[in-house]
C-alpha cells in the first residue's frame, strides 16, 4: 500500500520481472485490485496492488477504491507500506498509516514492513532520518530504502516478504503470472496508452471496456472491439485527434501490447463514446468492472 505515484506499480513489476501492472507517471493508474503471482523455488507470493487512496474521498469511484484497498488489507499475510524518499513521510502517507493493524513490533498478527522508494533521487543522509521517523510513526517488522527502477534493495525486500509468509501449498501453477483475465488485462493495456498520449483532465475520464473477443478471424487473428469511454464529447475530441491521429496511435501502441498478451496476431477495432459522469453512475460503473 502507498499513495498514489510512490512507485507500486513499478516494485510489483520489478518483482515478477514482467509487466503486469500498469504504470505511468500520473496517479490513479492503477485502478482496481490487481494480483500477481510470483513463485520462487521455495515459495510462492501473490501480490495484491491496492488502488490510490484519496483524501476526502468523495466521488462513487474514489469510495469504490477505498473500499477494495481496505478488503486488499484485511486479506494480506503481509504488508508493505511504500512512501517515497523525496517526499518523506507526508500527511497522506500518515493518513495510511491509520489503515495498518494497530500494535508492537514483536506483537501478533501479520507483519508490516516499510519500502522507502526513489533513493536514485536522493542522498543517503536524508534515508537515515527517514528511517528514524519512520520507527517513530510505527511499529515496522522492518525497513528498506530501496529503487524499484534500479533495483536497489529489491532483492533483500522480496526475501524478508518471502520469509514473512505463512507456510502453506501453493495457490497456483508456476508459470501462471496472473489470474487476470487476457481481455481484463489487454482493456488496462487501451487504458494505459490513452494516458501515455493524453493530457490534463481526459486520463481521469477514461475507462475503456472489450465489447468483442473472437478467436480465429482471417487465419490465426484475434478480433478486438473495444470502446474508449470518456465523459464529455470536447474529450472525444481531443482522443480521436485530426483525422483520426491519436487515436490510430492508441491503438497501434495498444495493439503491439495486446499481441505479445495474447502471442497472436490482434486486429484492434477501437471506438470513442461519450458516457456522461460515467465516474458518477453506479451502473456504468458496475458495466466497467469497478463496482
Ligand atoms: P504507483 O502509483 O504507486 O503504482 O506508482 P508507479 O509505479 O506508477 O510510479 C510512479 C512514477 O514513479 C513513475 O513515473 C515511475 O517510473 C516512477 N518511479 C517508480 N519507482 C521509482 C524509483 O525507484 N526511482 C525513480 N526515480 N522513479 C521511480
Amino acid at each position: 500500500m502507498g499513495r498514489p505515484n510512490v512507485g507500486k506499480s513499478t516494485l510489483l513489476n520489478r518483482f515478477l520481472r514482467q509487466k503486469i501492472a500498469i504504470v505511468s507517471h500520473k496517479p490513479e493508474t492503477t485502478r482496481d485490485r490487481l494480483l500477481g503471482v510470483l513463485t520462487l523455488p521455495d515459495a510462492q507470493i501473490l501480490f495484491l496492488d491496492t488502488p490510490g487512496i484519496y483524501r476526502g474521498a468523495k466521488t462513487l469511484m474514489a469510495k469504490h477504491q477505498v473500499q477494495v484497498a481496505r478488503e486488499a488489507l484485511a486479506e494480506a499475510d503481509v504488508l508493505l507500506m511504500m512512501t517515497e524518499a523525496q517526499a518523506g513521510f507526508t500527511d497522506e502517507d500518515k493518513d495510511l498509516l491509520r489503515l495498518l493493524p494497530k500494535r508492537s513490533p514483536e506483537g501478533e498478527g501479520v507483519p508490516v514492513f516499510l519500502a522507502i522508494n526513489k533513493v536514485d533521487r536522493v542522498k543517503k543522509d536524508l534515508i537515515l532520518p527517514q528511517l528514524a521517523v519512520a520507527g517513530q510513526l510505527y511499529p515496522f517488522r522492518e525497513e528498506f530504502p530501496i529503487s524499484a527502477e534500479s533495483g536497489t534493495n529489491v532483492k533483500e525486500l522480496l526475501e524478508a516478504l518471502a520469509h514473512s509468509l505463512p507456510e502453506g501449498p501453493p495457490h497456483y501453477p508456476g508459470t501462471q503470472v496472473t489470474d487476470r483475465p487476457v481481455r481484463t488485462m489487454a482493456q488496462e493495456l487501451i487504458r494505459e496508452q490513452v494516458l501515455l498520449f493524453t493530457h490534463e483532465e481526459v486520463p481521469y475520464s477514461v475507462a475503456v471496456l472489450i465489447e468483442e473477443w473472437r478467436e480465429g478471424v482471417r487465419g490465426a487473428k484475434i478480433y478486438v472491439r473495444a470502446t474508449i469511454y470518456v465523459e464529455r464529447d470536447s474529450q472525444r475530441i481531443i482522443l480521436i485527434g485530426k483525422a483520426g491521429a491519436l487515436l490510430k496511435k492508441v491503438g497501434q501502441a495498444a495493439r503491439k501490447g495486446i499481441e505479445t498478451l495474447a502471442e497472436r496476431p490482434v486486429f484492434l477495432d477501437l471506438w470513442v463514446k461519450v458516457a456522461k459522469n460515467w465516474r458518477k453512475d453506479p451502473v456504468m460503473l458496475r458495466r466497467l468492472g469497478y463496482g
